[in-house]
C-alpha cells in the first residue's frame, strides 16, 4: 500500500501546525513543519548581515551554512518577517525543494505543513489540507502566543505583521500560498483545537477512503 502522506497549507497561525502535528501523532508518521527551514534560513541571514532582498547573495549563503531547527530564536517574529522575505526568491526555493520531497518520500509516510505542499512538494499527497482562520483571530492567536513567551509587541502590530506576510506569501511569483484544487479547507476562525483535530481526522479518512475505493 502506498504510504500516508498529508499536506497541510495555510497562512499564520491558522492552526496548521498544531493540526499537522496531532495527525502525524495519531497516525504514527514523521511531521515536518516546512517553515522552520526558512526562519533558519531568515535568521542565518540576519546574523550574516546578507541582504535579505538579495536573492544571490542569499543562494551563495546557502552553499556554505550550518544551523538547527531547534535554533531557539527560530520562533521570534523576526525570524518569522525574515523567512517571508527569503522565501520570495526561487534560488531559495529551489535549493530547499529536494530536503522537503525526500522528506514526502519517506516510505512510513509523511505530515508536512508550510505554504505549497499540496501544490510543488508533494502534490500526490493522500490527503490535503488548507488551514485558514480571519486574520483578526489570527492576531491575537499569534499575540497571545508571542506574550507567553515574553516577546512584547501590540495586537495592531501583530495584525499588521499577519496581513503583511499574507500578502506577501500570497502574491508572490515562485510557489505562492494558494490552496491546492484538490484541498478540503478547514476554517478554525470559531473551533478549539479539539474540533479541529476532529475535524482534520475526518478530512484524512474520507481522502484514505476515496484513495482505497477510488470509484
Ligand atoms: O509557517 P511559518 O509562519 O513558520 O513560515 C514562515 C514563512 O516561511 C512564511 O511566512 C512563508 O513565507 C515561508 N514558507 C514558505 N513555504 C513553506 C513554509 C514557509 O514560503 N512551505
Amino acid at each position: 500500500m502506498k504510504p500516508l502522506v498529508i499536506a497541510v497549507d495555510g497562512p499564520a497561525a491558522s492552526g496548521k501546525g498544531t493540526v499537522a502535528s496531532g495527525l502525524a501523532e495519531h497516525y504514527g508518521v514523521p511531521y515536518l513543519d516546512t517553515g522552520l527551514i526558512y526562519r533558519l534560513v531568515g535568521l542565518i541571514a540576519l546574523r550574516r548581515g546578507v541582504d535579505l532582498d538579495d536573492g544571490g547573495a542569499l543562494h551563495a549563503m546557502l552553499g556554505a551554512w550550518e544551523g538547527s531547527l531547534a535554533d531557539p530564536e527560530i520562533r521570534l517574529r523576526k525570524a518569522g518577517e525574515a523567512a517571508s522575505r527569503v522565501a520570495v526568491h526561487p534560488q531559495v526555493r529551489s535549493y530547499l525543494l529536494d530536503w522537503q520531497r525526500d522528506f514526502a518520500a519517506d516510505p512510513k509516510g509523511a505530515v508536512l505543513d508550510g505554504r505549497d505542499i499540496g501544490t510543488v512538494i508533494a502534490p500526490d499527497a493522500t490527503a490535503k489540507l488548507y488551514v485558514t482562520a480571519t486574520p483578526e483571530v489570527r492576531a491575537e492567536r499569534r499575540w497571545k502566543q508571542m506574550k507567553a513567551q515574553g516577546e512584547a509587541a501590540s495586537l495592531e502590530d501583530v495584525l499588521e505583521d499577519i496581513r503583511r506576510r499574507d500578502a506577501r506569501d500570497g502574491g508572490r511569483e515562485t510557489a505562492p500560498m494558494t490552496p491546492a484544487p484538490d484541498a478540503v479547507l478547514l476554517d478554525t476562525s470559531e473551533m478549539t483545537i479539539e474540533q479541529a483535530a476532529d475535524a482534520a481526522r475526518r478530512i484524512v479518512e474520507a481522502a484514505r477512503a476515496r484513495r482505497d475505493d477510488p470509484r
